[in-house]
C-alpha cells in the first residue's frame, strides 16, 4: 500500500525552514534589520528599501510588503510623543513659537526616520513568522 503525502507549497516550506533553520525571535531580527529566516543576513539594501535577498541563505524577500504599516505606527507612537512634549513645553513654560519649530520639527524627522526602519523591519519579519499574504480566492493564483 503507497503512502501519499500532500503538502501545500507554505507546509512544505514551513517545514523545511523548520528542519534547516532554527526559528528566532522576529521582533529581534526585525529590530537589527535582519533576514526573518536565519537572522544573519542583512533584510535592507539601504535604509529603508528591502533588499532582493538574504546573502546568507538565500530567502527571497519577493514576500515583502509592508504596505502603509509601519509608516501608520510611527505617525501614532512618534506624533503621540513629539506632540505630547509640545505641549507640555507650551503649558509649562510658555516658550515662543520659533523655538517650538526649531526643537519639534527636527525632532519629528529624525524619530520617524530612525522608527520607521524599525518598525518596517519587525513588520516584515512577523510577516514571514506569520506567513501573511495578501488574500486570494481559491483558484484564482
Ligand atoms: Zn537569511
Amino acid at each position: 500500500m503507497a503512502a501519499f503525502a500532500f503538502l501545500l507549497p507554505e507546509e512544505a516550506t514551513l517545514s523545511k525552514d523548520k528542519a534547516i533553520w532554527p526559528p528566532i525571535d522576529p521582533v529581534s531580527a526585525g529590530l537589527k534589520g535582519r533576514c526573518p529566516r536565519c537572522g544573519e543576513g542583512r533584510l535592507f539594501s539601504g535604509f529603508l528599501a528591502v533588499g532582493k535577498g538574504c546573502s546568507n541563505c538565500g530567502l527571497d524577500y519577493s514576500f515583502a510588503d509592508s504596505g502603509d504599516g509601519p509608516a501608520v505606527f510611527v505617525i501614532l507612537v512618534i506624533g503621540f510623543i513629539v506632540v505630547g512634549l509640545a505641549l507640555w513645553m507650551e503649558v509649562s513654560y510658555g516658550p515662543p513659537l520659533w523655538l517650538h519649530f526649531i526643537l519639534w520639527i527636527p525632532l519629528a524627522v529624525a524619530l520617524c526616520l530612525v522608527a520607521l526602519r524599525l518598525f518596517k523591519g519587525v513588520l516584515l519579519t512577523q510577516q514571514y513568522a506569520k506567513r501573511a499574504a495578501e488574500g486570494r480566492l481559491d483558484g484564482s493564483q
